[in-house]
């Protein structure tokens, strides 16, 4: 039995576990084996319970929330969370999982690997903060696994008395504050980051659907943590219009790369040429666009340049149904609720000769990392944590620690093989792939984008292998086919995180096709390339190998790779085979090298963009605090009457004192929130224009933060002297105010999204760097620099 072979690690540890639970950076979480060892004490005595017992014993667990959870306690929450899984699920929990649920409920981000059983070491944690009377977000990368999780662990909650609920995007707001209401909500992190900005602009405290944020959960930790950090959710409204479209698609359309422009050489700038400006210029009948009065129409040859040289259909973005649709660069995946900022989707649509959708006003956003960081407790789940554990110290303040496998990993890891071009490189993989699914072993292909599965399905038809492709269109279908990735003679190829969550089994339902499978070797990991990070390459290669079982892993690459092309100087290898494959070990080395580079510039990256909103963040949580007290109690009267008392007064007389009082409410908050949306705004530009100011000798930062609080330094004044300016000539009757005579109507509609600009910086980054990189030129050629 599993359980049973299981048990090897607490006794001897392995050289290799050794290894990994010592890298520097991440916590000891075996020294909580006692614990376990513990649990394993009440295991007879919690068997013999009724279920009333159970949920009785649970009970007893609930105690002041505010303490520590004691060794005892920890043992009992573990030792009751192994005997309701082993009803609800018929699983009963390793000890390896038991430790995992001890590092979630101390609070560390625990590295599992793939298969060993996260969802249930998550629910059986989350489980142990609610019955200490905290309220739980199990927070996942998508909708399906929300609501899979939720479902799944279902009966597990039940048999302890703990209430739980999922939020998915269709979810409407009477069920999403029932499932928030539950002691443990899965909701993915799009989701409670969209109910986070609608909540901050209700007028009405009754509308609000998201409870205080008390402890979380985060499964794929490293996904949601690091990779998405700096994605920015979105709320925005109709409120003012009038963008003029001047297309100007077909004029960058007819320059060439290289006479008219040039892309930097990882291809995030692209920046026009002189002679690219003179033919501009020629294009929209001799105007000069370095003038003040063509700087939009600048803007917008930048904007439609940019998502004509480095926006490619099919790998950035697929055109579906007349729309746009962005494919997430670190998922490999459609990310249907995204959008590029304002502009630069336009300039896409415009490039595919669609309809512009109209823009809005940003009301308001938040960044991932400040939404994780509301909450009083985090921890959370990842096969790969332990590589960044430096970086969730550095952000959350948190310590990551590595858990053994419940049984040794047999899987072998082949070296990469590294090809002269990408053609040889995709002759072999298909080679390889043919002799894999000759013997019927399965084969898991995975590729860095869509283009790329697309291609080499097609070369696999040729080939008459064949295989299914997953493509990021269906979270939920995609499961099920991935699902089947090991079964007998299978070949599926996906991107990245086509499937993710979703555990492979080999062979078909019933044991005997296991052994044939597990057999042949079981199931083979082929990488179509390296990624930007190492820990997606691992997230591949751990599909193999899962409890215990065979499997192997090997990655194909080659010298036109984009992360190597991108991030390192040209490779000149001394040894090639006849049919392109490179031979030398320092070549070989360089792929290494180019994903560190890759990492740490986004790291640089992320910690850049963080240093612009830690101090935005600060601000907003001021204003929302102030809101706060605005919507629950009279600081708006208060304050109104203050600046108008003869009006306040007149009003009361008229329309009655509570009438009166909610009028300035909603007036404050009108003002309250526009002046945020403003202040965004404004920061936006100061951001970007300060890029230039680097030019000169102030630091952006700091300068940044000196105009910030200054700025702020005025905000409530403003909002409250237009407030009373507001109140003043408003309508006021015993039916309320007229918001609409006031001028003061909320936005006609509003819409949620995420802007996607992780991890190749933000839009108005990219375009401060091109209107810095033009500056500087311009300055060389002057001879003021070198
Ligand atoms: P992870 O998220 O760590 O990759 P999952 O939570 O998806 O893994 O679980 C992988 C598989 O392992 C699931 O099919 C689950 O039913 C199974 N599993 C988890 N825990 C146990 C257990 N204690 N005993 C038997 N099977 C288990
Ligand atoms: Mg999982």
């Amino acid at each position: 039995m599993a359980g049973e072979r299981g048990n090897g690690w607490l006794r001897g540890i392995g050289d290799r576990v050794r290894r990994i639970i010592e890298r520097p950076g991440s916590a000891d979480l075996l020294r909580y084996r006692p614990v376990v060892d513990a649990a394993g004490e009440f295991e007879d005595e919690f068997r013999e319970l009724s279920p009333q017992g159970l949920i009785e014993a649970a009970g007893k667990v609930r105690a002041e929330p505010d303490r520590p959870f004691e060794a005892e306690e920890l043992a009992r929450i573990c030792a009751l969370g192994r005997e309701a899984a082993r009803r609800a699920l018929d699983e009963r929990p390793f000890d390896t999982q038991l430790l995992g649920v001890v590092g979630l409920l101390r609070g560390y981000v625990v590295e599992m690997a793939t298969g060993e059983g996260k969802t249930l070491a998550g629910a059986l944690a989350a489980a142990g903060f609610a019955l200490r009377g905290r309220k739980v977000h199990v927070v996942s990368v998508n909708d399906y696994l929300a609501r899979r999780d939720a479902e799944w662990m279902g009966e597990l909650y039940a048999l302890l008395g703990v209430t739980v609920g999922f939020v998915d995007q269709h979810t409407e707001p009477d069920r999403r504050r029932e499932a928030y209401a539950c002691d443990v909500t899965y909701v993915p992190v799009s989701e409670v980051g969209f109910d986070v900005l609608r909540d901050r602009m209700c007028t009405d405290a009754a509308e609000i659907v998201l409870p205080d944020p008390d402890v979380v959960i985060v499964d794929e930790a490293d996904s949601v943590l690091i990779d998405e950090a700096t994605v920015p959710l979105v709320l925005a409204g109709s409120i003012d219009h009038g963008h003029d479209d001047i297309d100007v698609a077909h004029v960058v359309r007819e320059l060439v790369e290289s006479v008219h422009y040039e892309a930097d050489g990882d291809r995030r700038n692209v920046f026009l040429t002189d002679a690219g400006i003179d033919h501009v210029q020629e294009l929209l009948g001799d105007v000069d666009l370095y003038t003040v009065e063509q700087a939009d129409q600048l803007t917008r040859i930048q904007l439609a340049l940019h998502a004509h040289a480095l926006l490619h259909r099919d790998v950035d973005y697929l055109v579906r149904n007349g729309k746009v649709e962005l494919i997430n660069a670190a998922r490999g995946r459609v990310a249907r609720l995204q959008r590029w900022p304002d502009g630069l989707h336009a300039a896409v649509e415009a490039k595919e000769g669609l309809d512009t959708t109209p823009t809005g006003t940003i009301l308001d956003s938040i960044l991932v990392q400040a939404l994780i960081g509301r909450y009083r407790t985090v921890c959370g789940m990842s096969g790969t944590a332990v590589a960044v554990a430096d970086q969730f110290a550095e952000f959350y303040q948190l310590e990551t620690g590595a858990i053994p496998t419940n049984v040794p990993c047999i899987r072998t890891d082949e070296p990469d093989r590294l090809y002269v071009t990408e053609d040889a490189k995709f002759d072999a993989i298909v080679e390889y792939v043919r002799s894999v699914h000759e013997q019927g072993r399965p084969v898991l292909l995975g590729t860095a984008s869509v283009a790329e599965s697309e291609r080499i399905a097609r070369t696999l038809v040729d080939a008459e292998i064949g295989g299914v492709v997953l493509n990021a269109k269906n979270d939920a279908e995609e499961a099920g086919i991935i699902s089947r990735a090991g079964e007998f003679g299978r070949v599926t190829i996906s991107t990245q995180m086509a499937g993710r969550g979703t555990d492979i089994r080999l062979g078909a339902v019933g044991e005997q096709d296991y052994e044939r499978v597990a057999e042949l070797g079981g199931l083979c990991v082929v990488g179509a390339g390296r990624y930007h990070t190492g820990r997606l390459d691992d997230q591949l290669r751990g599909r193999a190998g899962r409890q215990g079982d065979p499997g192997s892993s090997v990655f194909f690459t080659s010298l036109e790779d984009e992360v190597l092309v991108n991030h390192v100087r040209p490779v000149q290898p001394r040894a090639v085979d006849e049919d392109g494959q490179v031979r030398d070990a320092d070549a070989q080395r360089t792929m290494d090298h180019a994903q560190r580079v890759a990492e740490g510039e986004h790291l640089a990256m992320h910690r850049n963009t963080w240093r612009y909103h830690h101090l935005i963040t600060i601000q907003r949580d001021e204003v929302l605090r102030h809101r706060g007290e605005v919507l629950r109690n009279d600081l708006a009267a208060e304050r109104i009457r203050e600046r108008c008392p003869e009006r306040y007064e007149s009003s009361e007389a008229e329309a009655g004192a509570a009438v009166t009082a909610e009028a300035a409410r909603l007036i404050v908050l009108h003002h309250l929130d526009r002046r945020w949306s403003e202040h965004l705004s404004h920061l936006a530009d100061v951001r970007e224009g300060i890029h230039l100011r680097a030019l000169g000798r102030e630091t952006p930062i700091d300068e940044f933060h000196r105009i910030a609080v200054e700025e702020f330094g005025t905000f409530l004044a403003t909002v409250y002297d237009r407030a009373a300016d507001t109140f003043d000539h408003a309508e006021i009757t015993a039916d309320g105010v007229d918001l609409e005579a006031a001028g003061i109507e909320g936005p006609s509609a509003t819409w949620t999204y995420l802007i996607n600009d992780n991890p190749f910086g933000s839009h108005e980054q990219r375009f401060a760097d091109y209107v810095g990189g033009k500056a500087r030129q311009a300055a060389i050629e002057l001879g003021l620099r070198d």
